[in-house]
């Protein structure tokens, strides 16, 4: 079963995401089908690509999150498929497998170019138009060979790039800079995080100490380090807003190498 691997990893009497036990059927062919990309923290920031296909979501893992531009080529971890129903899913998962925060970072309709989308995967060459709200137009998965031959592993055919194509919609903007908010709650990570149903942290809150408790109080310092990271507010604003110049170029001279073009094998297990 597609799912048995998504439902494996979780326990859902500890877990606020859906369990998936609703059956969609989903287009077939060259239609429309729900897409979303969810901003993840947990042990590590990731985007998670979710592609609405024969009734579940086909997923992938970008570690440094989509690029609208052509030149930059995303490494995309293939994992497991999650139930579309998880396509809206925003909160927190305060315990156990992904513990951390998903934002609902991007969600709309996605189209595939061409009428088999099994074969398209199968062949690890899948062209599709998006129409989110902030990606939109012509992109391509690829999988890829050899990054993990070159570490002495044998490659499991798991990694893919996310490319742009070129077209009206793509540009030299690091999208996931210029909107780094939820699509559903407007809100940043720290204000996902408060804005959870007090009952979740009643019940499920992990207990202090451990490696999960460490784990998430690390992850609140982060999601709230990363919102003073964010332009200077005078007032707060309503949905995205463009950083400040002075704070890019900031963020560019503490990562040097950052936005660099060649994609790099990401270190140990990709999360999804
Ligand atoms: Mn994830």
């Amino acid at each position: 079963m597609a799912l048995e691997k998504y439902k494996q990893k979780r326990d859902f009497t500890k877990s606020p995401e859906p369990a998936g036990d609703k059956p969609r059927k989903s287009p077939a062919g060259r239609k429309p089908r729900f897409f979303c990309v969810q901003k993840h923290l947990a042990s590590h920031l990731h985007y998670d690509l979710r592609l609405e296909h024969n009734g579940v979501l086909l997923s992938w893992a970008v570690p440094k999150g989509p690029a609208i531009d052509p030149t930059i080529k995303r490494l995309a971890m293939h994992v497991e498929d999650h139930p579309v129903d998880y396509g809206e899913f925003e909160g927190v998962i305060p315990s156990g497998y992904g513990a951390g925060i998903v934002m609902l970072w991007d969600r709309g309709t996605w189209t595939p170019d061409v009428d088999d989308v099994d074969a398209a995967l199968a062949k690890g060459d899948l062209k599709m138009t998006l129409d989110g709200y902030k990606l939109k137009g012509s992109w391509v998965l690829v999988r890829t060979r050899g990054w993990g031959s070159r570490e002495g592993k044998a490659d499991d055919g798991r990694s893919w790039l996310l490319i742009k194509h070129k077209d009206d919609w793509a540009g030299p903007i690091d999208i996931a800079e210029f909107a780094p908010l939820s699509v559903k709650s407007g809100g940043d990570f720290a204000e996902i995080l408060s804005a959870e149903d007090p009952d979740i942290w009643r019940s499920n809150r992990p207990a202090e100490g451990g490696e999960t408790g460490k784990m998430f109080d690390s992850i609140i310092k982060r999601a709230l380090a990363m919102k003073a990271g964010q332009a200077p507010a005078p007032a707060k604003a309503k949905g995205e807003r463009l950083k400040a110049k002075g704070q890019t170029k900031t963020a560019k001279s503490r990562k040097p190498g950052a936005g660099s073009r060649k994609p790099r094998a990401g270190s140990g297990k990709p999360e999804d």
